[in-house]
């Protein structure tokens, strides 16, 4: 079984959108992975087929009705019974690529996108939605954060990317950033590309990449430089 996308918006036109491009557009026409956008205004029951209402307790904006919404659940999860269910919110746990190297080793995902001021609390938790954010600022609906958690978990599936080893190398597989790639000319705008590159020597090079990588992890992100390191003494040999 391939891996499957049910995604739940109030804009289904939006998809595949960028999905249907390079890389994950290759794979999509190939059959590796499969998306479905389901309409959620398609299970408005009133003759306006509203989906959304004032919120309890007043303040600005509409909030999306759980009545609505769970219909369009309950739909994704009789295509998808095995799939994981998603909802976007900024509130939500930051996506990381652990969690999305583990959703592209699983069945697929139902990803529901939220809009206006968000969805009614009560189903989110009727349905024990996994919430998840992909980032400190707020997007005005869920639908780019869907292709951004699918985009990242495309390119993971088997067969998808072109060389094997760079998912392995890449930012984040190890804890570390990536350090910098240099490709021809050797020189440019008076800028030569660094000596040990050019050289041949696989352990040299080996050594380098490892060193620019820690550098650029502890300088950009001490986040991830304070765990890399809990991890390296936690298992020197590692
Ligand atoms: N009132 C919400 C708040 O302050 O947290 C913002 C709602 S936002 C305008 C509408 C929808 O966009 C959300 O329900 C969510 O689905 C999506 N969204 C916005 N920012 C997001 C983020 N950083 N990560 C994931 N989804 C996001």
């Amino acid at each position: 079984m391939s891996f499957r996308a049910l995604v739940l918006t109030l804009f289904p036109e939006m998809f595949p959108g960028p999905l249907g491009q390079s890389l994950a557009g290759r794979a999509l026409a190939r059959g590796d992975w499969s998306l479905d956008a389901i309409d959620i205004r398609g299970f408005a029951t009133d003759k306006h087929r509203s989906v959304d209402d004032t919120p309890f307790g007043g303040g600005p904006g509409m909030v999306m009705r759980p009545d609505v919404v769970d219909a369009a659940v309950a739909e994704a999860l009789a295509r998808g019974p095995d799939l994981p269910l998603i909802v976007f919110t900024p509130r939500g746990k930051l996506l990381t690529q652990k969690r999305v190297r583990a959703l592209a080793e699983g069945p697929g995902a139902i990803l529901l996108c939220g809009r206006y001021e968000g969805i009614d609390e009560r189903v989110i938790a009727h349905r024990r939605m996994e919430e998840l954010s992909i980032g400190d600022y707020v997007l005005s609906g869920g639908e780019p954060a869907a292709m951004v958690l699918l985009d990242a978990a495309v390119r993971l599936l088997p067969g998808v990317m072109g060389a094997a080893e760079s998912g392995i190398e890449e930012s984040f597989a190890s804890g570390l950033l990536e350090y910098p790639h240099y490709t021809r000319p050797a020189v440019w705008q008076e800028r030569a590309v660094p000596e040990v590159l050019a050289g041949g020597n696989h352990a040299a090079i080996a050594a380098w990449r490892r060193a620019e990588a820690e550098r650029i992890t502890r300088d950009r992100r001490p986040d991830l430089w304070t765990a890399y390191r809990a991890l390296a003494e936690a298992a020197p040999t590692a």
